[in-house]
C-alpha cells in the first residue's frame, strides 16, 4: 500500500476526484492544525462578520459555508459525531479525508467503491473490538478520571486552565455520583475563566429587568430559608376577558367593569397561591408582569421563563409535582429546599435553589470574556463531562495516536489473512488511520515519517502505551495520564469509515452531476477530467475568488 506520508488533508484545489476527496481535503485541511495539544487556533468568520478565535472542531465548521453535497454530508456526519460522542470531532474529520484520500487511491487502481466501503465498515468494526481489548477499566474515585478529563479538554486552554477545568468537571460530577442529570452548566460574559465556580444547587437565570424581582429587592428579600416551591408548567396570566380574547368598550362603564373583573380575578390567582403558603412560584413560560408584582407584594418569589432543564431538575431534586395551571395548586404538589439565595453574576441576577431534600444537584458557573468565549467554555465543559461519563461507562486507551497505531497494526494482520481484494480496502484503512499520529507529531513540530516510524516500531517491540507526547516525543503517553475513553476513537473510527463508504457511493450515484470540488464556499469547480464533458457549474459562483493553486475557499461574510 502506498504510504501516504503527510499529504494527507492537504488542500490540493481543483484536483479531479472520484471520491469526493476533494471536499474532505478542504475540510480536514482547516481542521488538521487545531489537532491535539499543540493545536492551533483558527479564526473563523461567520457569514454576519462575527470573528471567532477557536481550537474547537465543531466551531470551526461552524464557520464553514459548505455548500456542495459531498462536503455536507461530510459536515453532517462529524457534527452528529460530535453531538452525540462530546469528543472527537477533528479526529473524524481527519480520519474521513484520510479515508477518502486512499479510496481515491483504490479507485483509480480499479477497485468498485461498494468494495471499499464494506472493506472501511468491517475494519472499523474490528478496530473497536481491538480498542475495547486494551482498554482498561477506570476507577471513578481516582486520579485517571481527571487525566480523561484533562485529554479531553488539552489544547483548549493554556495547560494551568485545563487542569483547572478538569478538575471542576470531575469535582462537580462526582458531587453527583457522575450522574449527568443532576449536573447543569451555566455560562456567563463577563470575569475570567478563572472565576468558574462549583455551585451546591440549581442555579436559575432570572430577568434582569424584571420588575417582579426588583420588587423582591427592593423588600430587601435576598434569601429565602426553608421555601415552599410551586412549580407551573404554563403561562402565568389572567383569562381572557371572553372566549374570543377581545372586549368591545362602549363606555367608561364598560371599562371600569373589565378592570374590575381583572382585578377579582387576580386576587383569586394569588390566593390560590398564598393559601396554599407558597414561597417561590417558578413558572416555565412567562408571568403577567400585574400578576408578578401582585405575588411580589403578598410575600411570593415569582421566577419566570425558566430553562426547561432547570424546571425538570427543581421538579426532581425538590421533589416537586409541576401542575398546568396555578389554579391547580395544593400542598401535594409543593417542594422544598434549604435555601433559595439571589446573586449578581457579571451584570445580571441567578437564584440558587440549594439544600434539597433528596438527592443533590450541582451546578457550574463558568465565566468568559465576551459572549462567545463563554459559550465556547461551556461547550468544553460539556463534552468534558462527555467524556467522563463514556470513560467511567466504557474504560479508557491510552491516547497521543497509540490507538490509532494498534488500530493499523491489527487491521494490517487482518487484511494478510484475507486473500482477495478485500484485503486492499483493509490496508488502505490501516494506513489512513495514521493520519492522526502524523498530524500530532506535525503540530508538534516534528518529522511525522520519523515519529510514525518510531511509534511502529514501539509497538513493533509490545510497547503498548506509545504514544505522541505533546513535545512530540514518542514515550509511554498511558503513564504521563494521555488517556481517552474507548469510545471516543471507537467511534470516530467508525463515523469515519461509515461517511466515508457513504460518500464513495454517492459520488458514483450524482455520476454526470458537478459535485466536485472541495465543496466549500466559493469552491464550487467542475469536476475535471473523469467527467469532462458532463454537466458543469455555470453559475461562476466564485465568491472566494481567485482560488487557483490559493485557498479552496473562502470564509466570507
Ligand atoms: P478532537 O476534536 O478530535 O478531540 P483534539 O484537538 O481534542 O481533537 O485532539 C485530540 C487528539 O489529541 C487525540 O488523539 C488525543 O489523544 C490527543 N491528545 C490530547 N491531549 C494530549 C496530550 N496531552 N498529549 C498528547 N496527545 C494528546
Ligand atoms: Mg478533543
Amino acid at each position: 500500500m502506498t504510504q501516504t506520508g503527510d499529504s494527507a488533508g492537504e488542500p490540493t484545489a481543483g484536483e479531479p476526484s472520484a471520491t469526493g476527496v476533494g471536499a474532505a481535503r478542504a475540510i480536514a485541511s482547516t481542521l488538521r492544525s487545531t489537532l491535539g495539544p499543540n493545536g492551533l487556533d483558527t479564526m473563523v468568520i461567520d457569514r454576519s462578520g462575527t470573528v471567532t478565535v477557536t481550537n474547537t472542531g465543531a466551531t470551526v465548521l461552524d464557520g464553514l459555508s459548505i455548500d456542495t453535497p459531498i462536503g455536507r454530508v461530510i459536515e453532517e456526519a462529524v457534527r452528529t459525531h460530535a453531538r452525540r460522542v462530546g469528543d472527537g470531532t477533528t479526529t473524524t474529520a481527519l480520519l474521513i479525508g484520510g479515508l477518502l484520500d486512499e479510496a481515491d487511491r483504490l479507485v483509480e487502481a480499479g477497485l468498485h467503491p461498494t468494495s471499499i466501503a464494506a472493506g472501511y465498515v468491517s475494519a472499523a468494526d474490528h478496530a473497536r473490538d481491538v480498542l475495547r481489548d486494551r482498554s482498561v477499566p477506570i476507577d471513578p474515585g481516582g486520579e485517571r478520571l481527571r487525566q480523561a478529563a484533562a485529554t479531553a479538554v488539552t489544547g483548549r486552554w493554556d495547560a494551568a486552565a485545563t487542569e483547572r477545568f478538569a478538575a471542576l468537571t470531575v469535582g462537580a460530577l462526582r458531587a453527583v455520583d457522575l450522574d449527568p442529570a443532576r449536573l447543569t452548566v451555566h455560562a456567563y460574559a463577563g470575569g475570567e475563566l478563572a472565576d468558574s465556580e462549583l455551585i451546591d444547587g440549581i442555579l436559575v437565570d432570572v430577568d434582569d429587568s424584571s420588575t417582579t424581582i426588583d420588587g423582591v429587592a427592593a423588600d430587601d428579600r435576598r434569601s429565602l430559608s426553608d421555601p415552599t416551591i410551586a412549580l407551573v408548567d404554563s403561562e402565568i396570566r389572567l383569562p381572557d376577558v371572553d372566549a374570543s380574547g377581545s372586549v368591545t368598550v362602549r363606555n367608561p362603564d364598560d371599562l371600569a367593569a373589565v378592570r374590575d373583573h381583572e382585578r377579582t380575578n387576580r386576587g383569586e390567582l394569588i390566593r390560590a397561591v398564598t393559601d396554599v403558603e407558597v414561597d417561590a412560584l417558578v413558572c416555565q413560560q412567562s408571568i403577567d408582569d400585574d400578576i408578578g408584582t401582585a405575588l411580589a407584594r403578598a410575600g411570593v418569589l415569582p421566577v419566570e421563563r425558566t430553562r426547561r432543564d432547570e424546571f425538570d431538575a427543581i421538579a426532581r431534586a425538590a421533589d416537586a409535582t409541576p401542575v398546568a395551571a396555578v389554579a391547580d395548586l395544593d400542598r401535594e404538589a409543593l417542594g422544598t429546599a434549604g435555601a433559595i439565595r439571589r446573586r449578581k453574576v457579571g451584570g445580571g441576577n441567578v437564584l440558587t435553589i440549594s439544600e434539597f431534600p433528596g438527592e443533590s444537584h450541582v451546578s457550574l458557573l463558568l465565566r468568559g470574556g465576551t459572549p462567545h468565549v463563554a459559550e465556547e467554555t461551556r461547550r468544553i465543559v460539556e463534552d468534558g463531562i462527555a467524556v467522563v461519563r463514556h470513560a467511567t461507562a466504557g474504560g479508557v486507551v491510552p491516547g497521543g495516536g497509540a490507538g490509532m497505531i494498534a488500530v493499523s497494526r491489527a487491521v494490517t494482520d487482518r487484511a494478510s489473512s484475507v486473500d482477495d481484494r478485500s484485503a486492499l480496502a483493509l490496508e488502505a484503512f490501516a494506513d489512513a488511520v495514521t493520519v492522526i499520529p502524523r498530524t500530532l507529531a506535525r503540530n508538534a513540530g516534528v518529522d511525522p515519517i520519523d515519529a510514525l516510524a518510531e511509534l511502529r516500531n514501539r509497538h513493533h517491540d509490545g510497547e503498548r502505551t506509545a504514544g505522541i507526547d505533546p513535545s512530540g516525543t514518542v514515550r509511554d503517553v498511558f503513564a504521563v495520564g494521555v488517556i481517552e475513553p474507548v469510545a471516543v476513537p471507537a467511534r470516530c473510527l467508525e463515523t469515519a469509515a461509515r461517511t466515508a463508504g457513504l460518500v464513495i457511493r454517492i459520488d458514483e450515484r450524482l455520476d454526470g452531476e458537478s459535485t466536485g470540488g472541495s465543496g466549500i464556499d466559493g469552491s464550487s469547480r467542475e469536476r475535471g477530467r473523469a467527467h469532462a464533458g458532463d454537466h458543469v457549474h455555470s453559475d461562476g459562483d466564485d465568491h472566494g475568488g481567485g482560488h487557483d493553486g490559493g485557498y479552496p475557499w473562502a470564509l466570507s461574510h
